[in-house]
């Protein structure tokens, strides 16, 4: 028998921004949370914060830099002695400026970290837990992981292969009558420190260089009503700010007389 004080929600790039938010969240839902990042103290601080309001929920702090697959790997084999219900792969970040002109050691980071690490962690997760009744993949990509803009043409790819591989995977559950959910959450412009580092900078002003934008603690909740329905996706309207979930949204071949017959 699972004893339930030792089910854990996983949060990925939990140091700051949506991924901060979104641990308190789950926390403030009663769920135990294994909070994932670089930066050891900021991870710290968010255990204090969490446990200081909500002490009976135990926070596992994993501190490990996820650009490199190894590191994926030997962290996933630590979280074997816990029970995992929920994951939620939103570590990522961005970068703006043309192809022409982007540094090759970012991109490569940013690919590692925003598909390889999701891909693996995603894979492991569901191989371990499909069958498991309540459990959930939430993969955070972006309204750029559904329209491409310009000078942030990389960013975007990596979010649609997020935002592909999902719904994807999405229906391979849902056909193969998996318990696992797996769904998309895909945020528009958010005030966290995704800005600076997307432009390389040490300021960042969202008031003067977007003017709209969500919070991190709006961009959660967005999160947690995705994660309380049934939709495949949960999307910020790039336009008009609105968040709306869906069924998946790409083209699918699912009944096409032109897939290979197995
Ligand atoms: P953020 O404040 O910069 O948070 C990013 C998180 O990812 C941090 O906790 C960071 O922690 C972690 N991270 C970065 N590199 C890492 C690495 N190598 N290994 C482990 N963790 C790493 O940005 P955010 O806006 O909250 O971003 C969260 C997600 O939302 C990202 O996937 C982003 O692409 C997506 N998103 C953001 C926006 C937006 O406007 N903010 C819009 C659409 C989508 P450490 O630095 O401590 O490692």
């Amino acid at each position: 028998m699972v004893n339930e004080t030792n089910i854990y929600t996983v949060i990925t790039g939990a140091s700051s921004g949506i991924g901060y938010e979104t641990a308190k969240a789950f926390a403030s839902c009663g769920k135990n949370v294994i909070i994932i990042a670089r930066r050891k103290e900021k991870l710290a601080k968010l255990k204090k914060e969490i446990l200081e309001k909500y002490p009976s929920v135990k926070v596992i702090v994993k501190a490990t830099d996820l650009t490199k697959s190894k590191n994926v790997y030997q962290l996933y084999d630590e979280l074997k002695s816990y029970q995992l219900e929920t994951w939620v792969n939103n570590a990522g970040f961005g970068n703006y400026g043309s192809v022409a002109e982007q540094s090759l050691e970012k991109v490569e980071s940013m690919i590692h970290l925003n598909i390889e690490a999701l891909t693996l962690f995603s894979t492991l997760f569901v191989h371990d837990y499909k069958d498991i009744e309540g459990t959930q993949l939430i993969n955070v990509s972006s309204c750029g992981g559904y329209t491409i803009v310009p000078t942030a043409v990389t960013y975007c790819a990596t979010k649609f292969y997020v935002s592909t591989f999902t719904e994807g995977l999405a229906r391979e559950l849902n056909s193969s009558n998996a318990k696992m959910q797996a769904k998309v959450l895909a945020p528009a412009a958010t005030k966290t420190e995704f800005g600076k580092i997307a432009n390389d900078v040490t300021e960042y002003d969202y008031d003067k260089l977007f003017g709209t934008y969500h919070t991190s603690e709006q961009m959660a909740d967005f999160l947690m009503q995705l994660y309380n329905s049934d939709k495949v996706v949960g999307a910020v309207n790039r336009e008009t700010f609105e968040f709306k979930m869906f069924a998946p949204l790409f083209d699918y071949a699912g009944n096409s007389s032109h897939n290979q017959k197995l």
